[in-house]
């Protein structure tokens, strides 16, 4: 069996994972220069018993890298470009991230961290998450509530978000109160999903917009 050591993007442990398959996909001929190669591995982490995999990719840029062994079994020793393919990365993470905020993105990344080992500090993160967008914008209210609620009467936010504000309400109450935080992985991701969009409507959108009307006229 071989291992191989990586950062689970279930659990966040950083542990030695199963190789449980490996699908490798060659192009060109080895001997040539324009030989380069992916390759799919999948993970099994012993902490969560989730499944990871990850593209590693080579090609004669790359080079070799003895002195690092944990490639030693896998990639037989080429230095790789590694990527995760599953679970799939937040796109607005992944690739968006230089549209949005530094401090936005920051908070989102521990949402994300925390969202399988403890729901209530990720809630906590969603909601800083969500303040720092009310600050940004200079949202007036009392509470997270009216100033989501604001936001969405200034334009800021389409006012269809009205449907989200109980969970902002909830949101606002947390840590606010003694009530031990009951939520289910299936609101947990929903809740999630909605900040991302509220990210993507008011940072990413309108330089995307921004972007495709200046190519389009040039
Ligand atoms: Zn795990």
């Amino acid at each position: 069996m071989n291992y191989k050591k990586a950062k689970c993007q279930h659990c966040n442990n950083e542990t030695l994972m199963e190789v449980r398959d490996i699908n490798k996909i060659e192009q060109g001929n080895p001997s040539s220069d324009d030989y380069c190669y992916d390759m799919q591995v999948v993970l099994f982490c012993p902490t969560c018993h989730n499944y990871n995999i990850i593209n590693a990719y080579w090609d004669n840029t790359y080079g070799k890298k003895n002195e690092i062994e944990q490639y030693e079994e896998i990639y037989g020793l080429d230095c790789v470009e590694e990527s995760i393919i599953f679970p799939v990365p937040s796109n607005l993470i992944s690739q968006k991230s230089d549209l949005v905020p530094k401090n936005i993105l920051h908070n989102l990344e521990k949402a994300y961290e925390l969202k399988n080992i403890d729901e209530e500090s990720c809630l906590v993160k969603l909601r800083k998450t969500l303040e720092i967008i009310c600050n940004d914008k200079n949202a007036n209210g009392p509470d997270l509530y009216h100033k989501i609620a604001n936001l969405s009467e200034r334009g800021i936010l389409p006012n269809t978000l009205n449907s989200a504000s109980t969970i902002t309400r909830k949101l606002g109450n947390i840590g606010a109160h003694e009530d031990f935080i009951d939520i289910s992985s299936v609101d947990l991701k929903i809740v999630i999903e909605l900040v991302e969009y509220i990210i993507q409507y008011i940072y990413v959108l309108p330089k995307e917009i921004e972007r495709l009307e200046s190519k389009f006229l040039n």
